[in-house]
């Protein structure tokens, strides 16, 4: 890999049209014939004497438009996230708030960049059981802001060198989805999945495969206090040829969700400890059922985080468990549920589908029988749904109920021995 800046040498790749040499430009584009090269200055040439405009002043104007943009307030933030998620209400409103506050950062470092307050990064810890809706509360808050969003999983990071994926390839998923635009990239989100399968082997019973836990975490540290990282745009290691391009990580906003299994005992200990020891607190209203809710960074250290990453994760909250009624209304209340996405594929063939209400809470019940949340439901739907939507097409019948015998019918009749095998 070569830095920009470096002395061009004889051997040097350059533009064949400016000459500039490959280190001392970001990007070198190569045609069908191998020598014909040229250099990101020349396209920007290029377009800019196409379009009439010069693309230096457009990226700042773009800039300042970002940044002008009117300020979604905490309510207005949670509203949209209210129709998308069911529940989860303390950790949409924490969330909320440390979305407004990132935005009022990255405002603050135009207005303010010379002198002045400097603000920290609000990068979240979201702690709960899978299918909670961790992973949608982080897409949901993109498609909100309109800014690029990656969704990348922990466990399939290592340590640069090591087989698996380098802690770069995160900000390539990045700079992908922001269609390889670097100021998009350097404003985006980036949601780390089961963050909890990096923490420190030894300190955690329920690990069976250490990724190199402590390494990762090192690596991620890095990009999340901000930096400037060269990034492969392809990511991965497969094009040793691609030139890299430099991200400044700053304004990157970042999540990460686990399920942290096994933590809860954690907390019961620290817990039970106070309770006995300085600074008492009334063990009697403790909600054990629910002991995530008292989640703090030090439960998050104790299960094998590393505390300068948990100091780089300052916003942490909890996920509720689903419960029958949050399920049931999952199923039908968000603006994409799953009931209504269904209605909706049918109304495209001129169908109307319905559903007895006992269906839907037969559904919910399979889906807490089988220990599935959320995501179960989508597969017993699916169970349900798959011959009907086979026959409805080539069906002259424009109306379609699904009744509850129907839909037992369906799950005994199938996949159901699998969804058991999986519980
Ligand atoms: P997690 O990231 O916590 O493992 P996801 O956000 O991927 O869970 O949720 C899986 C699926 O379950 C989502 O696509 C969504 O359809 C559904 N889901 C989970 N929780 C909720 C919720 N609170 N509200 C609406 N849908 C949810």
């Amino acid at each position: 890999m070569k830095q920009k800046g470096t002395k061009s040498t004889s051997k040097e790749r350059c533009c064949s049209f400016c000459g500039r040499p490959q280190s001392q430009v970001d990007m070198l584009f190569q045609g069908m014939i191998p020598e014909a090269l040229l250099c990101n200055h020349c396209v920007d040439m290029g377009y800019e004497s196409l379009h009439g405009i010069t693309t230096k002043s457009t990226a700042k104007q773009t800039k300042q438009a970002m940044v002008a943009k009117p300020l979604y307030k905490p309510s207005e933030i949670k509203e949209f996230l209210d129709r998308y998620v069911v529940g989860q209400d303390a950790a949409k409103r924490y969330i909320s708030v440390a979305v407004y506050n990132h935005y009022k950062r990255l405002q603050n470092s135009v207005t303010n960049s010379e002198e002045g307050v400097e603000l920290d990064k609000s990068n979240m810890i979201l702690v709960g059981p899978t299918g909670t809706g961790k992973t949608l509360i982080a897409r949901t808050i993109a498609r909100l802001l309109d800014v690029p969003f990656a969704i990348v999983d922990a466990t399939a990071l290592t340590q640069a060198g090591y087989v698996g994926e380098d802690v770069e390839g995160i900000l390539s998923r990045l700079y992908q989805a922001a269609d390889y635009n670097k100021e998009r990239t350097e404003k985006g989100i980036i949601f780390i999945d089961e963050i909890d399968k990096i923490a420190r082997k030894g300190d955690n019973p329920s690990i069976t495969r250490d990724v190199s836990g402590e390494g990762v975490q090192q690596a991620l540290l890095k990009i999340l206090e901000g930096s400037i990282v060269n990034v492969p745009p392809q990511g991965g290691r497969k094009h040793p040829e691609q030139q890299f391009v430099q991200i400044d990580t700053r304004n990157i906003l970042f999540m990460c969700g686990g399920a942290f299994d096994g933590i809860e005992r954690r907390i019961a200990e620290r817990l039970n400890t106070r309770a006995i020891g300085y600074g008492r607190i009334n063990t009697e209203s403790i909600d054990r059922d629910n002991l995530l809710r008292y989640v703090l960074p030090q439960d998050i250290k104790s299960y094998g985080l590393i505390p300068e990453l948990v100091g780089r994760l300052p916003v942490l909250t909890h996920m509720e468990p689903l419960t029958r009624e949050t399920l049931r209304n999952i199923l039908t209340e968000p603006k994409n549920a799953i009931i209504r996405q269904y209605q909706h594929l049918f109304a495209m063939d001129a169908v109307e589908l319905s559903f007895d209400d006992e269906v839907l809470d037969y559904i919910v019940d399979k889906a807490l029988q089988f220990k599935l949340g959320a995501r179960g439901l989508r597969s017993i739907c699916e169970t349900i749904m798959m011959d009907v939507m086979f026959d409805t097409p080539t069906s002259k019948d424009k109306k379609v109920v699904i009744t509850l015998d129907y839909a037992k019918s369906k799950m005994e009749q199938s996949a159901i021995s699998e969804m058991q095998k999986a519980v």
